[in-house]
């Protein structure tokens, strides 16, 4: 298994922050949501416009997609977030001055939440190398 929960942490729904979420048990600053996928605001946030879209079931890092079966349902899930990622960029007014959509995968990817989502980063000229 490649499930990227933090260390110390057991694996699985239960303990995941952004299954929680999901299910209404943590609360969100929530940007939009359909039966699928949601949009919630970055509770640290890294630019003016810095919104996290996620998928409601588990899927424990984009390395996940594709890693068994590289059929419809894993691309199209990848598809639908970066869909609303788009609507949302667009619904805050960050989209005709651009953006970045940012999925950090594994320890040295820099992902802390074991739970795939994508970063919508806005509203400031974003820099790169990114670091
Ligand atoms: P990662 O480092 O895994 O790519 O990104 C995780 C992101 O989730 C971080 O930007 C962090 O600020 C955000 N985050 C962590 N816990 C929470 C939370 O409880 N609520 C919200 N809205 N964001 C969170
Ligand atoms: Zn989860």
């Amino acid at each position: 298994m490649s499930d990227a929960q933090p260390e110390g942490q057991p694996a699985g729904q239960a303990n995941c922050v952004f299954c929680r979420i999901a299910a209404g048990e943590i609360p969100s600053a929530q940007v939009y949501a359909d039966s699928e996928v949601i949009a919630i605001r970055d509770v640290n946030p890294q630019a003016p416009i810095h919104v996290l879209v996620l998928p409601r079931r588990h899927v424990a890092g984009v390395a996940e997609l594709g890693a068994g079966d590289l059929g419809a349902e894993n691309t199209a899930l990848l598809g639908r977030i970066v869909a609303v990622a788009n609507r949302v960029a667009r619904d805050d007014g960050i989209a005709e001055g651009g953006y970045r959509l940012v999925i950090n995968q594994g320890h040295d990817g820099g992902q802390t939440v074991g739970h795939l989502h994508l970063h919508v980063l806005g509203g400031r000229p974003m820099t790169w190398p990114p670091g």
